[in-house]
């Protein structure tokens, strides 16, 4: 009943020409791929040229950070009627990346994914643990904290169109990926979480994808667990033999 997601986030790589070569060499490989749905997050830049190559297709855009002002004085900052303009349909949201190169909080997490739906894109939220929070067994404390911090205030309807990624800090791009065990167990913290929040229908039915150096070799196990809907990813996202893979996961 929950449609998995593979998410690819490309972070600060690739140019406008490198963007429309990839969606253009991966469209039929979507198109082939009925099980899941199928996501590409390329720079600001790359936007509207990847989203242009994907149109019609299976492949969806999505950017990397949005702004919660429809515009304004904000050096460097996109607003989301701009993603729209670019067309980009998803928006990841709270990045450990941005948490923690941009200080951002889960208060700002809460206006970007509000005014990303208020926009008509879905948000891709992001929450994790670091080592330290692990280590010293805070884990779900600081995950129920981010879900509840990032989505208050939203409506039933609101967190209907929302998707969930657990991305433990520790596991992004250190080639350490969390246990299927481990991620299953953070998703069910999650979920349990949605419930409270959101009933327990909503909470059925959300998407949380693991992220976390997940690559062609683990991606199957991950994606065994019953927990766990799909996958958000970096490094492996970026070559188009290894994104085909993990598209094929199955
Ligand atoms: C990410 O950036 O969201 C991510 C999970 O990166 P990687 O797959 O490289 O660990």
């Amino acid at each position: 009943m929950r449609k998995p997601v593979i998410a690819g986030n490309w972070k600060m790589f690739k140019t406008i020409a490198e963007a429309v070569d990839f969606v253009e060499k991966i469209k039929p490989v979507a198109a082939k791929a009925d099980h899941c749905e199928v996501i590409v997050a390329p720079p600001f830049t790359a936007l509207a040229g990847a989203a242009g190559a994907a149109k019609g297709s299976k492949v969806a855009v999505s950017a990397q950070d949005i702004h919660w002002d429809k515009e304004g004085a904000h050096t460097g900052d996109v607003a989301p009627g701009m993603l729209v303009d670019a067309g980009c349909s998803h928006v990841i949201i709270g990045h450990s990346e941005r948490r923690h190169d941009h200080g951002e909080t889960d208060e700002q997490v809460n206006r970007k994914v509000k005014a990303a739906l208020a926009a008509g894109l879905t948000p891709i939220v992001c929450v994790g643990e670091t080592l330290a929070e692990r280590e010293s067994g805070r884990t779900a404390d600081v995950l129920r904290s981010q879900f509840e911090g990032s989505l208050a205030g939203l409506t039933v309807s609101d967190f209907s169109r929302i998707i969930i990624a657990y991305e433990p800090v520790w596991a992004i791009g250190t080639g350490k990926t969390a246990t299927p065990e481990i991620a299953a167990e953070s998703h069910r913290i999650l979920r349990d979480q949605a419930r409270k929040q959101f009933g327990e229908k909503e909470a059925a039915a959300v998407r949380i994808l693991y992220g976390g150096s997940v690559k062609p070799d683990n991606v199957s196990k991950l994606m065994a667990q019953e927990e766990i809907d799909g996958a958000l990813v970096g490094g492996a996202s970026l070559k188009v033999d290894s994104f085909s893979a993990l598209v094929n996961y199955k």
